[in-house]
């Protein structure tokens, strides 16, 4: 029996990883969940499967869901403590998918407790990639990428020298945007950015997705799972959503790795430790989609992609401060405070007041990420006035 934990439960990653559990309960069993607000799902998922342990980060919560949860053999907590308790009982495998920074210590908790990481989590490895590969290799656990773009790299890589390969291709949709021009921009409403041509995601990532800050995150994300400069990282915008990776090599070969716009694809190769799981996703019938297109991103259209390279290049604390500061200037996106251009205008000037100050260039360790991730929303939040 394999002993799971999923941080992160009620989201859209958290209930694939679920769905596909349903499918083996002989072989895996959950031991604890965690969810934020939605604790009627997380009772209900509690109960259905059995776990043994369950928190809500919402202290507020807490006694509506020991009520939902009561007359079942299951501990119930609550906070930020309650969710590291979670993620430090002891299992096989966890997933992390908590959305946000917020996913950081949780994540390292279970790293930290022994446990194989499927890292859905971007924005812990963008922040601190160092102390999450630091952690898992003093445990001797894996750390296993769920973005479908790393699961991809990871499955066409495989077997290849490091040494052949010359570059990776990271494909993006170009999100809810895609056909519109830097003009028709201006006045664009979270709504609409809430509504992704190809995938069914969070609402975070999903606007993260429409601005490339998502691809950004994920650039960042590339170089520490794979070690990979900016000079051998592509970005292309591929409208399908079917192409996720490629790697390039230094003969002139290419491998793609091609698969449905379901990340329970990446989850399950992510749950089965990078092994094949007959999954009874539909096949993608090349034949009706006829055609795949590439075509390279404007950058003038999406700045936040030419700042995920810059973060890349500079290394250290960038990455921490870029994933803070993006995180303030979406939560004043979506509260109508600042518009959708001007969140890469906030990052990049509160980047550049960092930098001035000469604060990211120190070594990556936990306190160090934490305290930049406070300025950086502090600085943030200033500019959010300023554009
Ligand atoms: P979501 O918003 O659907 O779910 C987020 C989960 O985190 C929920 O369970 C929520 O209760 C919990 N949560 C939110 N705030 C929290 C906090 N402060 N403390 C503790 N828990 C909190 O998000 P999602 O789309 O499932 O994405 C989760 C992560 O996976 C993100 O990092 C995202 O970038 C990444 N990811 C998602 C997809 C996708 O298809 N959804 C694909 C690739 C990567
Ligand atoms: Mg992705």
């Amino acid at each position: 029996m394999k002993n799971i934990s999923i941080l992160g439960a009620t989201g859209s990653i958290g209930r694939n990883t679920l769905d596909l559990i349903q499918r083996e309960r002989d072989k895996l069993k959950v031991v604890g969940l965690t969810g934020a607000n939605n604790i009627r799902l997380l009772a209900e998922s509690a109960i259905k499967f059995n776990a043994d342990i369950v928190a809500t980060s919402n202290d507020n919560k807490f006694h509506d869901l020991k009520e939902m949860l009561s007359g079942h053999q299951v501990e119930v907590c609550a906070g930020i403590n309650g969710v590291l308790e979670v993620a430090s009982r002891q299992v096989d495998w966890v997933m992390s998918s908590i959305v946000g920074s917020a996913g950081l210590l949780p994540g390292l908790k279970a790293l930290e407790a022994g446990a194989n990481l499927a890292l859905a989590n971007k924005e812990s490895m963008v922040a601190a990639g160092p102390i999450m590969k630091r952690a898992a290799e003093a445990q001797g656990v894996k750390l296993i990428p769920v973005d479908s773009e790393h699961s991809a790299i990871s499955q066409v890589i495989r077997g290849e020298e490091r040494d052949s390969l010359s570059k990776i291709i990271i494909t993006a949709s170009g999100g809810a945007f895609r056909n519109l021009t830097i003009s028709e921009l201006i006045d664009v409403t979270p709504e609409q950015a809430s509504k992704h041509p190809n995938w069914n995601m969070g609402q975070r990532i999903t606007i993260d997705s429409a601005s490339l800050f998502n691809k950004a995150l994920e650039v960042i994300e590339a170089k520490e799972f794979f070690g990979l400069k900016a000079s051998e990282i592509e970005v292309l915008i591929h409208p399908q959503s079917l192409v996720h990776a490629i790697a390039c090599f230094c003969d002139g070969g290419m491998k793609a790795h091609i698969g449905p716009s379901d990340m329970r694809h990446a989850i399950a190769y992510a749950l089965y430790e990078e092994k094949r799981f007959n999954l009874p996703l539909e096949e993608v019938d090349l034949s009706k989609v006829g055609t795949l297109d590439f075509e390279k991103p404007d950058l003038l259209k999406y700045p936040a992609l030419k700042l995920g390279f810059d973060v890349l290049e500079q290394g250290g604390l960038a990455g921490a401060a870029f994933n803070a500061a993006k995180e303030e200037a979406l939560d004043n996106f979506l509260d109508h405070k600042l518009s959708f251009l001007g969140m890469a205008d906030v990052v990049r000037a509160t980047m550049d007041e960092l930098s001035s100050k000469n604060q990211l260039s120190s070594e990556v360790e936990l306190e160090a990420v934490i305290d930049i991730d406070r300025q950086a929303r502090l600085i943030a939040k200033i500019f959010v006035d300023k554009f």
